[in-house]
């Protein structure tokens, strides 16, 4: 085990900073500080990030780090390790790390000796959030769904059943047949599209997945929030009879237990109470044999 406190030892630091996600007005002053006095900045695209920084008046050089870079810069924050550097990583938007490059740089940093200090801000999946009718407790962030429709919804299956609020980034090009993949597997559930926000065109999209909502050629940055599994999914799916008898071991009398199955099922209910009735008495009769 390694514990390290932040702020109660001398080596130098690697602080992970979040930006704005659209406004430039979304950063705290403790990013603004750090940026300023780090002795170097590793950015996704530093012609982004060199926006911001020139918007804040801040001087210090910048270094990309992207993909395909992040291992070499692993190597370089070594050496900048040893020389006693202090650096902030940033991303395009948001908070490194999330659906953005920072893993190698973080663990790197950790395992030779450097503090990782986070500095929280804006992220897209969490303003969603807070905006949108979904509950937000408990939820399960995804991020990018595989573009390719087959994969897609080979995935979505595996998250099927997960009863957890459901988040998703998407590029704007996507977000149509993104939605078409939600409406194939998951059937009917509430959606909130979270689109530009903190932004001019900032707009969100309530709906319900058999709604026809024609999304046309939506553009700019997206965020989908999908409704989690209900258990009465399950049980409009389950078997007629495990449907009554899971309601009666929940504690429902047995003609209540059979009236709501059959409501929900928008059947008689005197369907439902004939089919049971066959199915006790047939159970009833094996265990007497058996006995
Ligand atoms: N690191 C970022 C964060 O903390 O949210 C996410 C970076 S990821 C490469 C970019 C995706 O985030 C976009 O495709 C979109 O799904 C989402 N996103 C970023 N900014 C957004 C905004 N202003 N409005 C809606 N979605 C946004």
């Amino acid at each position: 085990m390694r514990i390290i406190q932040s702020y109660q030892n001398e080596h130098p630091t690697l602080y992970i900073v979040a930006t704005p996600i659209g406004n430039l007005a979304d950063i705290t002053l403790r990013a603004i500080e750090v940026l300023k006095h780090v002795d170097m900045v590793f950015a996704e695209d530093t012609r982004v990030s060199g926006k911001l920084l020139k918007h804040y008046d801040i001087d210090t050089n910048l270094n990309s780090v992207h993909a395909h870079n992040e291992n070499q810069r692993a190597t370089l924050l070594k050496d900048y390790f040893s020389e006693h550097k202090n650096i902030a990583l940033i991303s395009d938007a948001g908070t490194p790390r999330i659906s953005d490059p920072g893993e190698i740089l973080v663990k790197t940093a950790i395992d030779v000796g450097y503090k990782v200090i986070p500095i929280p801000g804006a992220t897209a999946l969490i303003t969603a959030l807070m905006a949108s009718e979904i509950t937000t407790h408990p939820f399960l962030f995804y991020g990018f769904l595989p573009p390719k429709k087959n994969a897609r919804e080979k995935t979505l299956e595996t998250l099927k059943m997960v009863p957890y609020t459901l988040i998703f980034y998407e590029a704007p090009h996507r977000i149509t047949p993104m939605i078409q993949s939600l409406k194939t597997v998951f059937d009917n559930r509430r959606v909130t599209i979270a689109r530009e926000m903190t932004k001019r065109y900032e707009t969100f999209m309530h709906f319900e997945l058999n709604e026809t909502v024609d999304l046309g050629d939506l553009k700019g940055e997206m965020v989908c929030i999908v409704e989690g599994f209900k258990s009465s999914e399950w049980l409009d799916q389950s078997d007629l009879i495990g449907h009554v008898e899971i309601l009666i071991a929940d504690g429902m009398q047995e003609m209540d237990a059979i009236k709501t199955v059959a409501q929900s099922r928008k059947m008689k209910k005197n369907d439902v109470y004939m089919a049971y009735k066959k199915h006790k008495k047939h159970f009833d009769t094996n265990i007497n044999e058996e006995v």
